[in-house]
């Protein structure tokens, strides 16, 4: 053993902080999935179709009715931070949209082929454009990689194909395609039921019949019923829109629905929490709410709880994670102190109503 004196310090290349910032964004398909979805939630799109190839490592494909994108926004669609919804670092206060950094597709481009064809309502025809690491690219048979004109409906088609082609090692920790597709359907189903007026569908390219469908003139309750049980959607108690107090300094409401203390919900994926929209975690909450359920549910059963909180957008602070699943908020311990309480007056509200239907 030699000891050796210091390296020189180098600055990394663009190529390879990006390919770093990929792998820490995108870890697995189901979260370039629920960044395709924001995407075209973002775009207003009341028709989202998902179709997957082996769990999303082969493909994952979006289609989407929104608004589309410009063709002269193409050449900069892939870059890493370049964003239509954010200019100035204060709009974050006042944000209403889920994207903002500009890093997704980016990402995306960075370790798997993306394909892009969209049109806007004022485009004639649609275009078609290639990438790989944020740029555009040409296709095998093509010189230039300037976007080409293609047939398409309004709105936009996004297919990124052979997810960590170029990260051997992140692709060789994927043991299952269909646990991977399971995730997926997690995240779809998520937002299927807290955005019921959006057609949702998802199914295996390979397959007619698709695992996910919804219309776009259905309900949160009508989903629930539909993607998770008709059993726990016969059980649901709503936890009718509650306005957190103190008012004035919370500036938050919260709404949803739960599962009541007889609900035997044995499966995972029973927690659905957005805030402004966004489906976030907060294990603080989840495990404030788990024991509130505690006292009345069957060993091995777990509460299934949708709540949508909704808070000024100055009072949180979204700009905290790459994949912004860890939001931070002000005054977390009242919001979480204001949300219990909702949902205890749910519960025991029924519970009442339970006792009087039996005594009668
Ligand atoms: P962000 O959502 O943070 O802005 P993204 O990398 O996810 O960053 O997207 C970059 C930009 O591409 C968006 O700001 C938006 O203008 C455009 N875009 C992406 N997906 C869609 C879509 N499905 N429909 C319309 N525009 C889109
Ligand atoms: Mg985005």
């Amino acid at each position: 053993y030699e000891p050796k004196g210091p390296k020189p310090i180098k600055k990394l290349s663009i190529d390879v902080i990006n390919s770093i910032a990929a792998a820490e964004i995108i870890h697995r398909p189901s979260n370039a999935i629920k960044e395709l979805i924001e995407n075209s939630l973002d775009a207003g799109s009341t028709s989202i179709k998902i179709s997957i190839k082996e769990g999303g490592l082969k493909l994952i494909q979006i289609t989407d009715n929104g608004h589309g994108i410009n063709k002269s926004d193409l050449p900069l669609l892939c870059t890493r931070y370049a964003t239509s919804k954010l200019a100035k670092f204060s709009d974050l206060q006042s944000l209403t949209t889920y994207g903002f950094r500009g890093e997704a597709l980016a990402s995306i481009s960075y370790c798997s082929h993306v394909e892009v064809i969209t049109k806007t309502k004022e485009d004639g025809c649609g275009w078609k454009a290639l990438y790989a690491d944020g740029e555009l690219v040409a296709s095998k048979t093509e010189s230039s990689p300037e976007p080409k004109p293609a047939a398409a409906n309004d709105g936009t088609v996004i297919s990124a194909e052979d997810l960590f082609y170029n990260m051997p090692l992140r692709k060789r920790a994927f043991k299952s395609a269909s646990d991977e597709y399971n995730r997926i359907l997690d995240v779809i189903q998520k937002y299927a039921v807290h955005n019921p007026h959006v057609a949702w569908s998802c199914k295996k390219a390979q397959s007619s019949l698709p695992d996910i469908s919804t219309s776009a003139a259905s309900s949160s309750r009508a989903n629930i019923s539909l993607l998770y049980t008709a059993a726990l959607a016969a059980d649901l108690l709503e936890v009718p829109e509650t306005v957190l107090q103190p008012a004035d300094k919370l500036c938050a409401t919260v709404r949803g629905w739960i599962s009541n203390a007889n609900t035997n919900w044995t499966r995972r994926g029973g927690w659905l929490f957005f805030i402004n929209n966004r489906l976030v975690d907060s294990t603080k909450l989840k495990k404030a709410l788990e024991s509130l359920y505690t006292a009345f549910l069957a060993k091995g059963s777990s509460p299934w709880i949708y709540l949508s909180l909704e808070i000024d957008p100055a009072k949180v602070d979204v700009n905290v994670h790459p994949t912004k699943s860890d939001v931070h908020f002000l005054s977390e311990d009242e919001i979480i102190e204001g949300i219990v309480g909702a949902v205890q007056q749910a519960l025991s509200g029924a519970n009442t109503s339970r006792t009087f239907s039996v005594q009668s």
